[in-house]
């Protein structure tokens, strides 16, 4: 009999990837989610698939599974910063209550589990490049801290599981990820330069531009969360691209890429937004032998299409 893994926020931008990764590689998949930010257009292709089953539901309530499972993904969670500005009691709820009916179901299944935590967890960092050794600057009680903090404890929680009850656990500190299924509307810098370009509308950079990012094509992301579900690992690891960026340079990036008339425009920096950010990988090549094969000109033209049938959609 094939594996069966449980991806829970299964319908969501990473989610619906991983969903298609892992049937590729002949597992039977169960996709769970809530649908509150994943959208069931992202799985459509996969109704009808033998392999494939949809659950909707809430993991920050008791999760019934049944029959066998050999592997947990949990994914389930508001990612981008306006929805979890919009969401903050389920977005503490989900990285919490919900991480812990994961693990407590992949206790009763002896089931690997692998917690997708994020580079929020080092917050507004001291320490440039970020390697996984690093604590964190985090807020805990500012607008961000809904995410980062849930995480943390997701973290934690992950850890106590694996050290108490012996679970088989694996945890990946995801920076930021592109490609296509994100929504034009969450919010972040790339869906929202993308489509203001390919509208020619004005590009809306947040303070002066200076701070920066990391952005990996979703395609890397897979891969490393692929390695990581079959490698022996424990400790956190973090999953990025290194090529770093200010947002006013990614910005005229786009503009660039979707040969735009648009302008720039600057607006008030949000709230506890981190000046710097950059994943150290030695521990995933070391460990995972993963780097990132996409640089960021080639995930652009990769993902620029998928933006362009959007834009064309709004
Ligand atoms: N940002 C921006 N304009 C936008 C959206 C975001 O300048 O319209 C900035 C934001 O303040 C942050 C960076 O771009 O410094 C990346 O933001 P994003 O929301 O993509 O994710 P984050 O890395 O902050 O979680």
């Amino acid at each position: 009999m094939s594996k069966r893994v449980l991806i829970t926020g299964g319908a969501g931008f990473l989610g619906s990837h991983l969903c298609d990764r892992y049937l590729s590689e002949g597992y039977r998949v169960i996709c769970m989610d809530n649908l509150i930010t994943g959208n069931a257009d992202n799985i459509a292709h996969l109704i009808g698939n033998d392999s494939f089953e949809f659950i909707k539901h809430d993991v920050t309530n008791y999760i019934h599974v049944s029959g066998d499972l050999d592997l947990i993904l949990h994914f389930a969670s508001p990612a981008s910063p306006i929805d979890y500005l919009k969401m903050p009691i389920q977005t503490l709820k989900v990285g919490s209550l919900g991480t812990h009916k994961a693990l407590g179901l992949a206790k009763a299944k002896n089931a690997r589990f692998l917690l997708a935590s994020t580079s929020e967890v080092y917050g507004d960092p001291l320490t440039h490049p970020q390697a996984e050794d690093y604590w964190g600057n985090v807020n805990p009680i500012g607008d961000r801290g809904v995410y980062d903090e849930a995480k943390r404890f997701a973290e934690a929680m992950t850890m106590a599981y694996h050290r108490y009850h012996r679970v088989d656990t694996r945890i990946v500190r995801i920076f930021n990820t592109y490609g296509s299924r994100m929504r034009l509307h969450d919010g972040r810098a790339l869906p929202t330069f993308m489509r203001q370009a390919l509208k020619n509308n004005p590009l809306t950079v947040y303070g002066d531009g200076s701070q920066t990012r990391s952005f990996m094509y979703v395609d890397d992301l897979v891969e490393g969360v692929w390695r990581s579900s079959q490698s022996d690992y424990v400790d956190p690891i973090n999953i990025g691209n290194p090529e770093e960026t200010t947002i006013l340079d990614f910005a005229e990036e786009i503009i660039d890429l979707t040969d735009s008339n648009s302008e720039i425009i600057f607006q008030e920096l949000p709230k506890d937004d981190p000046q710097v950010r950059q994943p150290d990988i030695s521990r995933a090549k070391k460990e995972l032998d993963w780097e990132p094969r996409y640089d960021r000109k080639k995930g652009l033209r990769m993902a620029l299409d998928y933006f362009q049938q959007k834009v064309g959609e709004d």
